[in-house]
């Protein structure tokens, strides 16, 4: 993939100058280093957006970095989500079908890899089997996770584990999620951020935010409910559907978008999302906004900052960049108390965690902020300030960058 430069300066007007300055150090020291990204998609999804991201930046601070893409064929693809959902703890049969598929894909794409890296960091499941395929003695391998593994089904796991192997790293987001059988390896543990310069997360004036509102039929002058997130089981789109329904029975006026994107690497995003387009048709209250019609960076960020509550009803997430892009915006948010989620945001502190299955909380708290718009503010305004400490692409780079210096001292 190739990416604009950015430069280091351009972020400090948005992130604290401690973080900016230990960049700087760790790019000094770690100048010309051959760092390799490989993932699934290009598109879609929280690792290519991190991705997007933290590998500009990686080379404005001085290292000499590759994001590469793995090439899979439909089978591959159904393999692998059915892989993540298994690690999310979904029934999974591990056949010899599914394993041949798998291997076949990531020898082809290991057979590929020319260059040479003093470091290779491979993303998620579906790439994890190149370090068997392309063994280098001189490179570090690290797995970086980004799902929620912490209650694997079982079959996943084994199918995964022997690929896992002749690793010199793991990276997770959470401590709960470091999968039982590498407990006893050298796991480090730091969450994603969110870009402050994307054009995701720049600050948009309200003249346009209403008017690309309009654009797509909402009424900026009524309430907004907004979810974001891809076409996913995890991320319960119809339960949104159902608490919407409910909020707007005690609240007439209320209006749902539901904004999703495809990716490259989820062939279940197309089915589920005929069948979310099928239920909102039948509601002129509901919007359902894709990628593929249109909604790009700049249309998500109207919609996270001018929703009057965000909400992110997951029943398993890996992080959920989504959380801490509405937290910036000063949107309060819902969510789901699961995976990353709770890293993100504390009840009065970015919005409100509830249990990702209580429809009747998630209404509760919806009403709750729609109706008290200065709690709303205050709850919004704290967000933001965790997000800046925490969550920004850059605390997220700095991480890497110490992993990256102990490998290879
Ligand atoms: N996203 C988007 N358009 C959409 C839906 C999602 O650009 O219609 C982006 C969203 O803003 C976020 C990413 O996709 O940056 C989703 O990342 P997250 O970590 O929340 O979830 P994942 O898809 O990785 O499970």
């Amino acid at each position: 993939m190739r990416l604009a430069p950015v430069t280091i300066e351009s972020y400090r007007e948005f992130v604290p100058t401690e973080q900016i300055d230990e960049l700087i150090r760790l790019g000094n020291r770690l100048r010309g280093l051959r760092v390799a990204h490989i993932n699934a998609t290009p598109y879609g999804g929280g690792v290519s957006e991190l991705l997007r991201s933290s590998v500009a930046l990686e080379i404005a601070l001085g290292l000499s970095v590759d994001w590469l893409v793995i090439a899979g064929d439909s089978r591959f693809f159904e393999v692998t989500k059915a892989l993540h959902n298994g690690l999310q703890g979904a029934p999974f049969v591990a056949s010899a079908d599914a394993e041949e598929v798998y291997l076949i894909n990531n020898r082809a794409n290991a057979a590929g890899l020319s260059a040479e890296y003093d470091v290779i960091v491979v993303h998620d499941p579906q790439p994890a089997a190149l370090r068997a395929f392309a063994p280098t003695a001189a490179t570090r391998w690290v797995w970086r996770c980004h799902i929620d593994t912490s209650q694997p089904y079982p079959a996943a796991e084994t199918f995964l584990l022997p690929w896992l192997e002749g690793y010199d790293g793991y990276v997770f987001t959470m401590r709960e999620f470091v999968l039982p059988a590498l407990r006893d390896r050298t796991v480090d543990i730091f969450p994603p951020g969110i870009d402050p310069l994307s054009p995701k997360n720049l600050p948009l004036p309200a003249t346009l935010r209403r008017r690309i509102l309009d654009w797509y039929g909402v009424v900026a002058s009524r309430p907004l409910v907004v979810q974001v997130s891809r076409f996913d089981p995890w991320k319960d789109p119809f339960g949104v559907i159902r608490v919407f329904r409910r909020v707007r029975d005690a609240m007439p006026g209320v209006q749902l978008a539901l904004l999703g994107s495809m990716a490259l690497d989820d062939p279940e995003g197309w089915r589920l999302y005929d069948r979310i387009r099928e239920e909102a048709e039948k509601d002129p209250d509901i919007l359902v906004g894709t990628n593929v019609a249109g909604i790009s960076y700049v249309e998500v960020n109207a919609f996270q900052h001018s929703a009057w509550v965000v909400v992110q009803k997951s029943i398993r997430e890996g992080f959920g960049l989504v959380v801490s892009e509405a937290m910036w915006k000063e949107t309060p948010v819902v969510a789901g108390r699961s995976g990353g989620i709770v890293l993100q945001m504390a009840d009065g502190e970015g919005g409100f965690l509830v249990d990702p299955l209580d429809e009747d909380a998630f209404v509760e708290r919806v009403l709750e902020l729609l109706r008290d718009r200065e709690l709303a503010r205050v709850v919004g305004q704290r967000g933001r300030a965790r997000v800046r400490e925490n969550f920004l692409v850059t605390r997220y780079v700095r991480d890497e960058l110490r992993l990256f210096e102990r490998l290879v001292e």
